[in-house]
């Protein structure tokens, strides 16, 4: 591998992919030589129409990587974050994505402006596209809206401890704050903070606030975006959030938005920093109709009432938006302070809260969707880990929170799972034998899923590996199925229906 040839297909590589203009050639190429401490380019003709053509920048990253190893160019494990700093060098400055994303807008609409950030930040790198295509993605299909199930190769699995940790952790010294904050839109990075030289983030107005729009690196689904505070301020869900969330439609509709609910166990890992998340891909929840259909004189005309959904969610629908933001705000804010001992739910323990609301919203020709789903967070003695949590004997395929993304159907599973779903199934076919004592051990990798493997196999072997497989995934669809069910605070019976039916009459609803 020639260094002068990998500066001659970074070229070709951002003027076809990310906007380098003709007149910043010379000058990029001047830069790329200075941090790779090289005195003078490739003489000649240069072999670059592959680089040119990829339609992701893995190759070129790799290269990177192990010359910047081989020339010492970085500290060991640093290489990632030198390739990563280069492509910061390619990308034009946030000024120049800005006004490109304006005129985007202004030419082609919300669609071409938000195709033109989220190509170049797959092109750029920021979107591990590659690392997203290896998860395992299936969909569940329950007879309804069905469920969407990803094993996340990519991201590292978070404890409700570890995020609660994070949530409580001073400001301090730490630059940037936090993985949102504004600042690390070319942050270099570091060996306890993720590179960002290569993103590129731009402005949003939400609600009279700064925020700016950006794509998730890790692509839960199409075109996951964060609508970010341009302020360290944390996560709350009140009456204004509403409103941030219209103008986020309003002005980007072909994405929908909502917000995670604002407390611990309910709230999503970073409760730190105050952000939307949304995208292009309708969520499960999004398929779903009214079961129960609702009136008040106060909203006449809204289509309103209670989703058919796993957890108990209000959708209303209408094309007046001060009328949607009153109703959202009514119902956000009369959840806040909504009791139900029969049903379990506590609103407050003293000072502290435990109802908390998840709003969501996305736009449909000129009407407002708006669904809220209603969250609490509280603990007993029985379940210590929360009363509406995942409950102890689903643990062992999802013990982090369940947050706006999976609430709303689309399930985020541990990179661990992968390797764990093979062993399962190898040892239903046979090909792997089965010692009840040995899985009892904590060390075994399997300890954590022993109930599930007894289960499975008190159902009889797998002919084969198909069917092994196929059985261990419907048990983890049927287990995250009854994950969203422990988090609906109205359950389906008729304690939850009348509850359900009291907090909607506490606002001045009435059955339809
Ligand atoms: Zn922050």
């Amino acid at each position: 591998m020639d260094i002068r040839l990998t500066v001659e297909k970074l070229i070709a590589y951002a003027k076809a992919n990310l906007a380098l203009k003709e007149e910043d050639e010379v000058y990029t190429r001047n830069l790329l030589l200075s941090v790779l401490r090289l005195p003078s380019p490739l003489g000649g003709e240069a072999d670059i129409k592959d680089a040119a053509n990829a339609d992701v920048p893995d190759a070129l990253m790799e290269e990177i990587a192990e010359y910047a190893k081989k020339a010492h160019l970085t500290e060991e494990g640093g290489e990632e974050r030198f390739a990563a700093n280069i492509f910061g060098l390619l990308l034009p400055m946030p000024s120049e994505i800005n006004a490109a994303f304006r005129a985007a807008y202004k030419e082609g609409g919300p669609e071409k402006a938000c195709d033109y950030l989220y190509r170049l930040s797959v092109m750029s790198g920021y979107v591990q596209k590659t690392a997203i295509s290896r998860n395992l993605k299936w969909t569940y299909d329950d007879g309804k809206s069905g469920l969407e199930i990803t094993v996340n190769l990519s991201k590292p699995e978070k404890s409700n401890k570890d995020i609660a940790k994070l949530a409580h952790a001073p400001k301090g010294d730490k630059y940037p704050s936090c993985s949102l904050c504004k600042e690390n839109e070319g942050f270099e990075g570091s060996a306890t903070h993720p590179p960002r030289r290569n993103l590129r983030t731009v402005k949003l107005s939400l609600g009279g606030e700064r925020w700016f729009l950006q794509y998730s690196p890790y692509a839960y689904f199409e075109e996951h975006c964060i609508a970010v505070n341009e302020q360290h301020v944390p996560m709350h869900v009140d009456g204004r959030t509403p409103d941030k969330l219209l103008d986020f439609v309003d002005y980007l509709p072909n994405y929908f938005i909502g917000s995670n609910a604002s407390l611990p166990i309910v709230g999503g890992s970073i409760l730190n920093h105050e952000h939307f998340q949304g995208g292009k891909h309708l969520m499960p929840m999004h398929h779903a109709s009214i079961l129960t259909h609702y009136r008040s004189e106060e909203f006449p005309t809204l289509e309103f009432g209670i989703l058919d959904w796993y957890n108990s969610a209000v959708r209303f629908e209408g094309t007046d938006r001060k009328e949607v933001a009153a109703c959202a705000a009514k119902l956000i804010e009369g959840w806040e302070n909504f009791d139900c001992p029969e049903c379990d739910i506590l609103s407050h323990t003293g000072e502290t809260l435990h109802n908390a609301s998840s709003p969501i919203c996305r736009k449909i020709g000129e009407k407002y969707s708006f669904t809220v789903i209603l969250r609490n967070n509280r603990t007993n003695e029985e379940y210590p880990d929360g009363i509406f949590h995942v409950h102890p004997e689903h643990l062992n395929i999802k013990s982090e929170g369940i947050g706006l993304i999976e609430a709303m159907g689309l399930f985020i599973l541990p990179p661990r799972l992968k390797r764990q779903m093979g062993e399962i199934a190898a040892i239903l076919t046979g090909d792997a034998a089965y010692d009840e004592s040995a899985l009892n051990d904590p060390a075994n990798d399997l300890y954590v899923h022993r109930n599930m493997v007894k289960k499975l196999l008190s159902e009889g072997k797998a002919a084969n590996m198909d069917e092994a497989e196929g059985r261990v995934k419907d048990y983890i669809n049927q287990t995250c199925a009854a994950i969203l069910d422990n988090t609906a605070v109205f359950k389906k019976d008729e304690n939850g229906r009348r509850g359900f039916d009291a907090f909607l009459r506490s606002l001045g609803f009435q059955e339809a």
